[in-house]
């Protein structure tokens, strides 16, 4: 607390004798009510009074009680209630007999007020309470002045009054303690049983994935043998069949040479016509080989340093044979400078004459175009088209083994050469992409690693 006393106070009183004691407490709850302090705060500053008046009556044989109002360092007023004692207090100390009184106080201190020691404690007035102007001051000390102290026998009334109010409080506290543990129990309760509810479903949940990863493991498993057989058989079918067509081929050949015994005009058609149809029926079985080969594995791929200009050198020679339209250019971009790559020579010229020769089939104007560019650490190569053109929706599906576009012009084929090919590229570590629409063309971009698969 700062600032000395106001000159006159609310009230003043003497402790001399224990009944003082009760007229300190009944009064103190007056001054208290009088300058706006709440029902608790009234009985709280009370109860402390009482029990510092008894301290002191007991320690000094008595003190000179005044009460005022101060302003605090909070900036707001407080109720004062000084207890000068009359005489020193035991080693200028004052230690309250119970440890709770100055719970109930905002201050309880010894201070020193003009030269004199006295024990002081505060209790701040509430906002709400009315300013205690020096009128209103003058008003209260008035309406003190009007209320005579009651005996002791009053007083005592009243404290057991607020006793009991107090147990009473105490009592529905400690119900609706009651009631808020019944509820916290019940909720506990719900939440454990939600909690078991849920652990159960997420068990239940937990081992039907489990199951069905198993399922799932075993269908995969299932379908890899049937890939795996499907390659094995396509791969000795093929085989087997090459050795008889290839008869056929060269059967029909010994029968049409200039020294066989010369055919009639109609046998010579019949034999030629046997001997393209084994030609294409060979064409079958030898993609179905590659195909099969590729599939199971058994194309290891050997890398080397590739130098592209040849290797584009080769295919402009032997694709040239087959760009047989005159309204068809076939171009082969000479790479500009050194073009190097680490990959398999033999495979990605398959690759390439693949897509060139799809290129050529399929365009009936125009150009078909191949170039390289190198990305960072990939060489891409574009096979480029001014055919038809192939639907987005088919992008996926001219990759499935036997797919031919419906309707297109048929020029022959199997079907088999784009799975090869995209077969092929994955084994050299690369990608084969196809960008077409209808009625646009067609671009094939074989994307492979600088540095080898
Ligand atoms: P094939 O050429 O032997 O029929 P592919 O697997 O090489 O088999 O091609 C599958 C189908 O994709 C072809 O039948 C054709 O319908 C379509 N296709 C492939 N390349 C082109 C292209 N450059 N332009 C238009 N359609 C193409």
């Amino acid at each position: 607390m700062t600032g000395e006393p106001a000159a006159l106070p609310l009230l003043q009183m003497a402790l001399r004798v224990e009944q003082d004691i009760f007229v300190i407490r009944q009064r103190g709850r007056e001054v208290a009510a009088v300058v706006g302090l709440e029902h608790q705060d009234q009985v709280r500053i009370a109860t402390a009074l009482s029990e510092v008046a008894r301290d002191l009556l007991r320690t000094t044989g008595g003190a000179d009680v005044s009460f005022h109002i101060d302003a605090g360092a909070d900036g707001r007023f407080h109720l004062v209630a000084d207890l000068a004692p009359v005489a020193p207090l035991p080693d200028g100390r004052y230690q309250p007999q119970s440890g709770a009184v100055s719970r109930l106080v905002d201050t309880l201190s010894v201070s020193t007020v003009g030269g004199v020691t006295v024990v002081r404690m505060s209790r701040r007035v509430p906002a709400s309470a009315p300013t205690p102007t020096p009128e209103r001051l003058a008003e209260f000390r008035a309406e003190l002045g009007r209320t005579a102290p009651s005996s002791a026998l009053d007083e005592l009334t009243v404290q057991n009054g607020q006793l009991i109010a107090a147990l009473d409080e105490v009592r529905s506290q400690r119900d609706e303690l009651a009631v808020l543990n019944e509820e916290l129990a019940e909720t506990n309760r719900g939440v454990l049983a939600l909690y078991n509810q849920l652990t159960e479903e997420l068990e239940e949940t937990n081992r039907g994935v489990v199951a069905l990863y198993a399922e799932l493991d075993e269908k995969s498993a299932q379908l890899r043998a049937a890939s795996e057989s499907k390659s094995r058989f396509l791969a000795n079918v093929s085989h087997e069949l090459r050795a008889p067509v290839t008869a056929i081929i060269g059967l029909g050949r010994l029968l049409t040479d200039s020294a066989s015994d010369p055919l009639t005009d109609e046998q010579g058609r019949q034999v030629d016509l046997i001997r393209s149809s084994a030609a294409d029926l060979l064409n079958l079985v030898n993609e179905l080989l590659d195909l099969a080969k590729a599939e199971s594995g058994r194309i290891e791929p050997d890398l080397t340093d590739v130098d592209l200009r040849p290797v584009f050198g080769q295919l402009r020679g032997t694709l040239r044979a087959l760009a047989t339209r005159p309204e068809v250019e076939l171009v082969v971009e000479e790479p500009a400078g050194p073009a190097l790559l680490r990959t398999d020579e033999v495979l990605l010229g398959q690759v390439l004459r693949n897509l060139l020769h799809n290129g050529l089939k399929f365009t009936e104007r125009g150009e078909v175009r191949l170039r390289a560019r190198r990305h960072g650490d990939r060489w891409n190569f574009e096979v480029t088209d001014t055919g038809p053109g192939i639907a987005p929706e088919l992008h996926d599906r001219i990759f499935e083994e036997f797919y031919q576009v419906p309707g297109a012009t048929r020029v022959g084929g199997t079907g088999l050469g784009l799975p090869y090919a995209r077969r092929l590229v994955t084994l050299l570590g690369g990608t084969l992409e196809l960008t077409s629409g209808p009625g646009r063309g067609s671009t094939f971009t074989v994307s492979l690693p600088t540095g080898g698969a």
